[in-house]
């Protein structure tokens, strides 16, 4: 037993692809501190900088003082608070959907929603870039488990027309989490509505980000069908933890009954979803802080365009520079390290063979001056 996974632990460090963690001792930001040291980080994807807002921290403790600190319970057993009841209403209400239900985490929201759509003799569509937590719930369905090539719609289109599935799901993440694109959402509904399937959307980083008041990505196209299954995170944007779902009655109703990821798990503390209140209140009312990303984010592509390496064609505040091999891609990322600035390296699997990267993402928490300081180091090194 041991013998073989210290095999494998040595297999991963001589290919360069051992992981490790860094300890924060403070809160999250622009600016963190780790052994004692100050760096500025680049890593985290609290995009609009509300992990630590004043009025978030505000709002966990007046939740505190109402509900106590945990759940106690799963919410069909007696761990359904009114702050969760409150949030899910106001998060259908802002994504434009007739219900939302909460979720403890984004990988057990996309879990539960497939498995509870679609099952053994149903088939699932699925962009080869898509999160791995999609691809877990994939596997996890038992359905037939169809990838295409990213962003492939000609392909996509071949594989639904000669399908027989009695139920179908394609499934995308809506701005994807390594390169910073965003998927043709509309083209994909009209493939949904032509072959009959449902649209599931993984908006973990278009939620607060894109959209009118950062609704996300349906409000960024101005779409609306009963296809679409929305999913969002509220521990990126949103600062705080936690993810939903919204879509129709009949959906959300499917998921309370089905889903086994929101059946038997305890509900997310009450004061969470208490602050998750202020949170959206927060997005909605702080436009400053999507218009900052946007101009931060402008200035480090015209800063590190003329770099040897290859930026991705991102507008979003994921900003990945593709550096190719495990190896160089520690290298760079390690003397950044030295000089007190944080970028995290991706390597695969996460990523495809030899697109190891390093991905850049941009907050409101950052200044013009801390992106200067990023883009000439970026410079130096190359
Ligand atoms: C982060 C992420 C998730 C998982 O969300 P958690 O709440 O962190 O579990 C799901 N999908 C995508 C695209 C993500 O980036």
């Amino acid at each position: 037993m041991y013998s073989e996974s210290t095999r494998r632990l040595h297999s991963r460090k001589s290919k360069g692809l051992y992981r490790d963690r860094l300890t924060l001792e403070g809160s999250q930001g622009a600016n963190v501190s780790i052994a004692g040291q100050d760096y500025l980080s680049f890593c985290s994807n609290d995009y609009l900088g509300l992990a630590n807002h004043p009025e978030l921290i505000q709002a966990v403790c007046e939740g505190a003082q109402q509900y106590g600190v945990g759940a106690g319970a799963s919410h069909l057993i007696i761990g359904h608070h009114t702050s969760h009841h409150n949030l899910e209403e106001m998060l259908a209400d802002f994504t434009g959907f007739p219900r939302a239900l909460l979720f403890s985490s984004g990988y057990m929201a996309n879990a539960g929603v497939v498995s509870a759509l679609v099952g053994r003799g149903d088939e699932i569509y699925s962009d080869k870039l898509n999160h791995a937590s999609l691809n877990d719930a994939a596997m996890l369905s038992n359905a037939k488990w169809i990838r295409y090539p990213h962003l492939d719609l000609a392909i996509l289109e071949s594989r639904l027309s000669v399908s027989q599935a009695k139920c179908k799901l394609v499934m995308t993440d809506a701005v994807f989490s390594m390169d910073g694109d965003i998927a043709p959402v509309a083209e994909l509904l009209v493939l949904c509505e032509k072959y009959n399937a449902w649209l599931l959307l993984d908006d973990a980083h278009g939620f607060g980000v894109v959209g009118n008041e950062g609704r996300g990505i349906v409000s960024h196209y101005g779409l609306s069908s009963p296809r679409i299954i929305y999913m969002a995170t509220l521990g990126k944007a949103a600062g705080v933890s936690g993810a939903f779902i919204a879509g129709q009655e009949v959906v959300i109703e499917t998921l309370i009954q089905y889903a086994r990821s929101y059946i038997y798990t305890t509900a997310m503390p009450p004061l969470l979803s208490y602050a998750l209140l202020k949170s959206i209140e927060l997005i909605r009312r702080e436009g400053w802080r999507r218009r900052k990303i946007t101009q931060l984010t402008e200035y480090l592509k015209n800063n590190l365009k003329f770099l040897r390496w290859t930026l991705l064609p991102s507008d979003m505040p994921i900003q990945p520079v593709i550096i190719g091999e495990n190896r160089e891609v520690m290298q760079v990322r390690n003397k950044l390290q030295n000089r007190g600035i944080l970028v995290p390296a991706i390597r695969p699997p996460t990523v495809p063979k030899s697109s190891a990267r390093l991905r850049i993402s941009l907050s409101a928490a950052h200044s013009i001056k801390d992106v200067e300081r990023l883009a000439a180091a970026l410079r130096e090194l190359e």
